[in-house]
């Protein structure tokens, strides 16, 4: 295996060490780096120089990543977690983004430990959407105020290739509101994902689930995931075929979370280096219980609060990124994180095909927040924020380098703010019942009246009938 398509050169010397030796070797190593510098400056100065960089919306090294990660001083932690906070408010301000995965299939010819769609699961219901049955599901989602799904599939090149997907896309967007598909399938060739990139699809995501080869390999036993160099690359083939929005992440639970993370930030460093950019989004799932998965316990179980540090540390190493965090987690622990650094969460999610119409298909996990759209939306207005259905960057092609040049001027916060509060209008014209319209125009007059570019004029716009206006 070639060791720096993951790693930085300079950095492959620790790499090897990290790549093949055990949790606690890792722990070691990230330790004898923070140790090394401490007798230059005292740890408590360096962590604090650290988080400075951070607010500055510096992206840090993979050194300076690797001491926080070893961190252990609960005070200094805390003001991590407050660090982590006003990066959020810095780039993004108080906007939440909301969106719902819409499944395809749960027909897989992978054998992945955990997951209910496995090949030997020989109790799932298997079902694989028609294209008029994939239309059918986005205008229900669309009819309750969604305008960006996450198209998520199996890995199953015969049932759901990328022929079946240019369909999709493309009936999708012609017979329902929905304005963008976001995609999370199995990897790709550059020439197929070239084509999924002009039929309209927005980010690609894939997880690269673990970084660490041995626990890969028993993880995922057979089927074309098997092949951990072939998962590993497909960002590089996203990339070259003209996916400059892309969405990466570690499934938390297979194996050591301190490990991971820090083998994923070396993964975006490298796509930075070579690119110019990294992800669009880094994405938090957490194993949850399947049914008829083979894993049912976690091996390396990540608590609420390591999980809280993974977010802090994502937000802190690539200031800019987004942070994905979905119904995986129980409604009490998301309301505690949508104020901490997620900035765009599911909602309403169903992971069977066909389940928004029928829950009866074998899903691929269990949800945690069963909380529909408008119920989050409320609560996260309740919370001070403001829920957005904003695909404005979308329609304005603001996305890779273009997004991050502006995010680090801080000019999304700018865009995203008022573009967040017109999709909160359309919502509350459109969608909102009597429950929630209250409180969701209470949290937009709150908003709209800090407002300096003339938005009244675009919230009038709205009340008159006009749609997708935005900035
Ligand atoms: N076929 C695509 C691929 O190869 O990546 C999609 C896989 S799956 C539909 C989407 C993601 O769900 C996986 O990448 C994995 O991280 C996550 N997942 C699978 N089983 C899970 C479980 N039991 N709990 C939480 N997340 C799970």
């Amino acid at each position: 295996m070639n060791l720096t398509r993951i790693m930085p050169a300079e950095e492959k010397e620790a790499a090897v060490s990290l790549l093949y030796e055990s949790p606690t070797g890792i722990r070691f190593f990230i330790l004898m780096r923070a140790s090394k510098d401490s007798s230059v400056k005292t740890y408590r100065t360096l962590i604090k120089d650290i988080l400075a960089k951070s607010l500055d919306l510096q992206i840090l090294s993979l050194k300076e990543i690797s001491h926080i990660i070893a961190l252990k001083d609960k005070e200094l932690w805390e003001d991590v977690f407050e660090t982590a906070r006003k990066i959020k408010e810095k780039v993004y301000g108080r906007r939440i983004v909301l969106f719902a995965p819409l499944y395809l299939s749960n027909e897989c010819v992978n054998d992945c430990l955990y997951c209910g769609f496995r090949k030997g699961n020989k109790n799932a219901r298997r079902k694989s959407l028609s294209i008029g049955e994939a239309i059918q599901e986005a205008s229900l989602l669309a009819g309750k105020g969604y305008k960006r799904l996450l198209l998520v599939t199996s890995d199953h090149s015969k049932l759901v290739g990328v022929d079946y997907l240019e369909k999709i896309i493309d009936g999708i967007y012609k017979n329902t509101d929905i304005r963008i598909l976001h995609i999370n399938t199995a990897p790709m060739r550059v020439e197929d994902f070239k084509r999924l990139k002009t039929s309209g699809a927005g980010v690609y995501q894939c997880f690269q689930e673990t970084y660490h080869f041995p626990t890969y390999k028993l993880m995922h036993p057979s089927g074309p995931k098997a092949d951990y160099e072939w998962r590993l690359g497909v960002m590089d083939r996203a990339i070259e075929a003209g996916f400059d929005d892309i969405g990466m992440g570690v499934l938390l639970g297979l194996y050591d979370w301190r490990w991971d993370v820090w083998a994923l930030m070396a993964h975006c460093h490298r796509l930075i280096k070579k690119y110019g950019f990294g992800p669009h989004t880094l994405s938090v799932p957490r194993l949850q219980p399947a049914e008829g998965s083979k894993l049912n316990e976690a091996r390396y179980k990540v608590s609420d609060s390591d999980f809280k540090k993974i977010v802090a540390i994502y937000r802190l190493a690539l200031p800019y990124v987004g942070i994905v965090v979905t119904t995986r987690e129980s409604s009490e622990f998301r309301d505690k994180l949508f104020l901490m650094g997620a900035s765009q969460v599911s909602a309403g999610s169903k992971t069977s095909p066909w389940g928004y119409i029928e829950d009866s298909d074998t899903a691929q996990f269990e949800i945690g927040d069963k909380r529909s759209l408008e119920e989050i939306m409320e609560k996260i207005a309740e919370l001070g924020l403001i829920p957005s259905l904003c695909t404005a960057c979308y329609r304005e092609n603001r996305s890779g380098e273009k997004f991050k040049h502006l995010a680090q001027k801080q000019a999304i916060k700018n865009f995203c703010q008022e573009n967040a509060l017109l999709s909160l209008k359309e919502y509350i014209e459109d969608y909102a019942s009597r429950d929630v319209k209250e409180q969701l125009i209470k949290r937009l007059k709150e908003e709209s009246a800090k407002s300096r570019n003339g938005i009244s004029e675009k919230l009038d716009l709205i009340e008159k009938g006009k749609r997708d206006v935005h900035v």
